[in-house]
């Protein structure tokens, strides 16, 4: 997937971001961009969070 880069104007990443804002960030960007891969550190809180949230 390439870079989509209205999400990425809209969803800056705090420049001294927790890990749960990580975790949130990744969340939604792993839905809306694929630039990027999920860091192994914080990867299975942004998959549960990912699971949590499908219908
Ligand atoms: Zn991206």
């Amino acid at each position: 997937m390439a870079l989509n880069k209205e999400w990425h104007r809209s969803h800056r990443m705090p420049q001294k971001a927790t890990r749960e804002q990580r975790i949130k960030w990744h969340a939604a960007h792993a839905a809306a961009c694929g630039c990027r891969v999920i860091p192994e550190s914080i990867r299975p809180d942004v998959e549960k969070l990912l699971k949590r949230r499908k219908r």
